[in-house]
């Protein structure tokens, strides 16, 4: 991509009207626009990101069996009905509306009334299950506060995966392999080493749920955590845990902020009861299926990486989610000599298969640097005069700042993956 083309533009200054780092950085170097508070576009910068968080974690769920489908946002009142979850006085989130045809529909904020009523479809005996679905799609809701920039909007994200067992222990076994799967995910996008599964309220067999905590100060949940040991433990459920079966005391833990970046439900079977999803045993006896829930949002992942990994100059991209690997900036670039030179080497890494944001503008070095700074590709090869003699390239490393000189062979192959 070139940069002399590409619509959106840096800012000078962070953005007045945001109070969250995520927002601020991305607003200001182009990925996101703010439409209305907890409302935000993905510029091309920012859906490159993001589409790459969500290809990580549907990689890492097809990996243990889960199948891609798409549920709609618009959603008839009557399932909602039945599982107790349509007034207002329930759920406070909700968005709803009417149709012209009559009748009323609200705007998904959850999916688990509309997989349990179309599994009816499909699910009939024990021989159907386990089996697992789920999706990437929005959700809307009507949040009190949105103040965390885009970890927490009115329309967002949701990979959400359902569970329907047969027995417990093929619950368990996929609840284990999730909470795997969700480990794996956020090594991958580069906040594993601050991210616990931390004891969470709300589960149905056990009396635990389990939520993905990663540590950092713009947070707004409360964790109590050993880093050390590896476990955290929700302020909420601090005083019912069995902290001694967990193998720390209460003096071992230390209070700090955490982002909630995902969740794991043993839904047991409160939906399928409601809703009637039933299959026969092998003794031909019916049965409820048993279910689990399994939420990400890859915005608010994407915000915690900016919130945790940006320094003083801007946002620091991991390579697995950078919107580009390269960033190549070329310098003196009204020499025609040297502009010919940048663009074959543009033109020959983007054929090898390197993504590269080609900084071809008419602008000062400076001015480049800094926006290569705020933009956070994870390396900045810099083409100029200065090092043209020598047919020699400077890289920058952006998240330690070293510098190399490479030369035009070694740079045709040390990117390609
Ligand atoms: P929170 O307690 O932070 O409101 P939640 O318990 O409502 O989260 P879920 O309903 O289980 O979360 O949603 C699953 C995942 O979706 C969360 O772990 C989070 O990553 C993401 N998520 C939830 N609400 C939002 C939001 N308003 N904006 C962006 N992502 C969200
Ligand atoms: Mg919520």
């Amino acid at each position: 991509m070139r940069q002399s083309k590409l619509f959106t533009k840096t800012r000078k200054e962070a953005p007045a009207d945001e109070v969250s780092k995520n927002a601020q950085l991305l607003i200001q170097a182009g990925f996101i626009y703010k439409n209305m508070a907890g409302v935000y576009t993905f510029l091309p910068l920012g859906l490159r990101v993001i589409e790459k968080i969500k290809d990580i974690i549907r990689d890492e769920m097809n990996a243990i069996g889960g199948q891609e489908m798409y549920m709609p946002s618009l959603q008839d009142s009557e399932i909602w009905r039945q599982t107790d979850r349509w007034s207002d006085e329930k759920v406070d989130v909700w968005f709803k509306t009417e149709l012209k045809a009559g009748g009323e529909v609200g705007l998904a904020w959850t999916h688990e009334e509309v997989i349990t009523d179309l599994m009816r479809q499909y699910v009939s005996s024990y021989k159907d299950l386990p089996l697992f679905a789920y999706h990437i799609q929005t959700k809307f809701r009507n949040e009190m506060r949105a103040k965390s920039g885009i970890m927490r909007t009115r329309e967002f994200w949701m990979k959400d995966l359902y569970s329907f067992s047969a027995t417990e222990e093929q619950h368990h076994k996929f609840y284990e392999e999730c909470a795997q799967a969700y480990k794996r995910i956020f090594d991958r996008i580069g906040i594993g080493d601050k991210t616990y599964r931390t004891f969470a309220s709300g589960g149905a067999f056990t009396k635990f749920s389990h939520e993905f905590q990663t540590l950092a100060e713009a947070g707004e949940d409360v964790v109590y955590v050993n880093e050390a040991k590896g476990i955290a433990v929700n302020e909420e459920v601090l005083a019912e845990a069995d902290l001694g079966e967990l193998g720390v005391t209460r003096d071992e833990l230390e209070k700090r902020k955490s982002i909630e970046v995902g969740n794991i439900f043993s839904l047991g079977t409160k939906f399928s009861e409601a809703l009637g999803l039933t299959f026969m045993d092998e003794n031909g006896a019916p049965q409820p299926v048993i279910m689990g829930s399994y939420g990400i949002g890859p915005a608010r992942a994407m915000g915690t990486v900016v919130d945790l990994l940006a320094d003083e100059k801007g946002i620091v991209w991991p390579e697995s989610i950078a919107p580009f690997l390269v960033h190549l900036v070329v310098l003196n670039n009204d020499d025609e000599e040297i502009r010919d030179w940048a663009d074959g080497i543009y033109d020959s890494l983007t054929e090898s298969g390197v993504e590269v944001l080609y900084d071809d503008r008419d602008a000062r070095a400076g001015e480049k640097f800094a926006d290569s700074d705020l933009i956070g590709i994870p390396y900045r090869v810099i083409i100029s005069r200065k090092t043209k003699a020598e047919g020699k390239f400077e890289v920058v490393t952006r998240a330690t700042g070293d510098t190399k000189l490479v030369t035009e062979a070694e740079l045709s192959t040390m990117f390609v993956k």
